[in-house]
This record gives C-alpha cells, structure tokens and sequence, in this order.
C-alpha cells in the first residue's frame, strides 16, 4: 500500500513521550482503528508514533482535527478501513462491538466481517463478554479472516505512556501478525491461547480483582478518616508491607486525594462487572465481594458520578461513612 503524505511520523501530545527502547517492527499497511475514546485514541497516537499508518473511523466530522494534530488519518466514511490487513477496535461494550462486526442494515451500517478482505485480521481490544468473542471470532472466519482478542490492564494514563500490558488469544500465525502493534501499544504481551474468549476472561476476572480492591480501599480510608488517622500514612505502612502491588500504589494515591478525573468511567466498570457476574453464574460460581461493587456503583451512577473514574469508589464509600465530601476533584 503506498505511503500517503498526510500521515505524520512524529508523536503527537496524545503519544509516550518515551521513545521505545528497542527498534519497533511495522504493519508495511495502513492500520485501521475504530474506537477513538480515552484509551483508543492514545493507543492510535503511539502507532504513528511508533511509524505505523493508522487510518481511523469516527462517526463526528467535529473529532477530526484533534486526531489529524495526533497523525491520524481519520475518516467519517468507514468503507475506507476495508482495505486494511488488520484493523484494531477499542469500542464500549458487546452490542457496539456486534454492530461493528455485523453492521446494522436498518441503519445502512456496512459490517467489518462482509467488508474486510479475506486474510484480514479483526483486533478486537474492547472489554467484552467471552460469548461475544466467541460469536465474531466465529463469522470472521465464515468470511476467511482472522480475529484476535486482546483486551488491555492499564488506564488512560498507560495507554499514553505506551505502559499497557496486553492478553492476547487467537490464532498462533494471526497472533503474530499483530505483534509489532502490541509492541507499539504496550509494554508486555501475554499470550494465552487459540480461544478469543479466554483473553476477554482474563480481562475480565482481572478487573473483578481491581474494583473490590478499589472499594476495600475506599472502605478503609473513610474508616481511617474517622477514627483521625491520616490515611496517607495509613497507606504508605500497607504498600510498603503486604499490599506493594500497582493497584494499590496507583488507586490508593487518588482515592486519599479524592481525585475521580474521568478515566473509566463509572457506566463502563459496571458493564464489566456484570459481564463478570454473568461469566461466574454461568458455571454455579458465585462472586459475593463483586455484587457488593454492583451496588455501590448503581448507588454511584444515580448519584450523577456516572462520569467519574471507578476510583470514585472511595467516593461513595465515604458518603455511605456519612463524611462530609468535598466536591468531587473530576468535576471542578
Ligand atoms: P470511551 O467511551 O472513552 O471510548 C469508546 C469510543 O468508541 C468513543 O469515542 C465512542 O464514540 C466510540 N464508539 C462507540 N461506538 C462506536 C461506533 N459504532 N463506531 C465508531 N466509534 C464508536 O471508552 P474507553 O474508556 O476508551 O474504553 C474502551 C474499551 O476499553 C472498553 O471496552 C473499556 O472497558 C476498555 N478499557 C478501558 C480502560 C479505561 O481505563 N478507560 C482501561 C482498560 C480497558
């Protein structure tokens, strides 16, 4: 595919300012991306950073400029992305991710699977159900292309610093292929089989992992709060003892500062949750702690912090502890 003078090789503000330690393969073609939210837009800056040609779907004409200043090559017309090898989506949730795939007629919305060619690859890096992986791994293959899971650990944040960490299933030769994007995106790969689904459960147990971690903290940080122990201190003995982990060092820090800046939004952490709940009930496995993190995030979301990080967790936490909260940092 030839090279098209409109796509920059310089990082742009959205991209690592770190520069990759070791020489990075290329995609010789354009990348297609479709997805250019928090954590999409960020990975689709650092693969032009990285020397990739990443052409990207939008549905707004008004979104363009920002993703030309990054290097992108972005379009309204999503025809323009059939001719990729491989084209990466980063999208909500199950249904954006079928309607992708299979398009929506009514809505004269052409689908990925009839509109990509034969030996293309489908790079699905969304947080999404096991069944949904399963179901357009599987109509890919019906029109001879290749689809990956490779959901994503790391917020927004990563996703700039090229820091996320990546797991990975899908066919070992496709897998492949897609390595130099993952090298581009991120800083470890974890490959964890041929099934689509068990990358998207990893995710998804992961995350479960993540948001009771999230509320414990929170829970104990309004404990702390009132019985007047200062819970930085509180927190630097438990990192620096049993709990050294990222989750705690990156989460702790907000939740003492009660700093809730969208990041994932709190909408999102609940489609997560009840994917995992979902997964878990599907094999008699009940998951106790995480309906806990349900409720409190259905309290959230009619709270109006539906727009807030899940570090907001430690928000409604110290509501439910009757302390007098400030207004919330993500807002001001
Ligand atoms: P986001 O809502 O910021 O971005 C999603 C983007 O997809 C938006 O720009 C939206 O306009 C676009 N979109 C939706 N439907 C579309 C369609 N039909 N065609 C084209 N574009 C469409 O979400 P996000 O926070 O970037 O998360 C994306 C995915 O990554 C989710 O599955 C989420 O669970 C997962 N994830 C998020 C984080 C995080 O910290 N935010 C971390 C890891 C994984």
């Amino acid at each position: 595919m030839s090279k098209d003078d409109s796509f920059s090789r310089l990082a742009g503000p959205g991209a690592s300012a770190a520069a990759p330690a070791y020489p990075l393969r290329r995609v010789d073609s354009q990348i297609g991306f479709i997805g250019l939210g928090h954590m999409g837009t960020a990975m689709a800056a650092n693969l032009v950073a990285a020397g990739h040609q990443v052409i990207a779907y939008v549905r707004r004409p008004d979104q363009m400029n920002k993703l030309v200043a990054l290097g992108l090559k972005p379009t309204t017309d999503i025809t323009k992305l059939f001719g990729c090898e491989i084209l990466i989506s980063m999208l909500p949730d199950d249904s954006a991710v079928r309607d992708l795939v299979l398009g929506r007629e009514e809505l004269g919305i052409a689908g990925l699977a009839s509109g990509l060619k034969r030996g293309a690859i489908h790079l699905s890096m969304s947080t999404i159900s096991t069944h949904a992986a399963s179901d357009l791994a599987k109509e890919h293959a019906r029109h001879g292309q290749g689809y990956v899971a490779a959901p994503v650990f790391g917020n927004s944040d990563a996703a700039k610093a090229r820091q996320l960490f990546i797991v990975a299933a899908g066919a070992p030769a496709d897998v492949e292929r897609c390595q130099p994007l993952f090298d581009g995106i991120g800083q470890r790969t974890f490959v964890v089989g041929t099934d689509p689904g068990h990358a998207n459960l990893v995710k998804l147990l992961g995350n479960m992992m993540t948001a009771t971690t999230l509320e414990v903290l929170g829970e104990v940080v309004a404990v702390a709060l009132k019985r007047g122990l200062d819970p930085r201190a509180f927190l630097d003995i438990m990192r620096s003892t049993m709990f050294g982990g990222r989750a705690h060092k990156i989460y702790g820090d907000k939740i003492v500062s009660q700093s809730y800046a969208p990041g994932f939004v709190m909408p999102l952490v609940l489609k997560d949750v009840r994917l995992a709940l979902a997964e878990a009930e599907s094999v008699s496995a009940p998951m106790p702690s995480v309906d806990v993190v349900q409720d409190r995030l259905i309290t959230g979301i009619a709270r109006g912090y539906g727009d807030l990080d899940w570090s907001a967790l430690g928000l409604i936490a110290a509501e439910a502890a009757g302390l007098d909260v400030h207004r919330p940092a993500g807002r001001d």
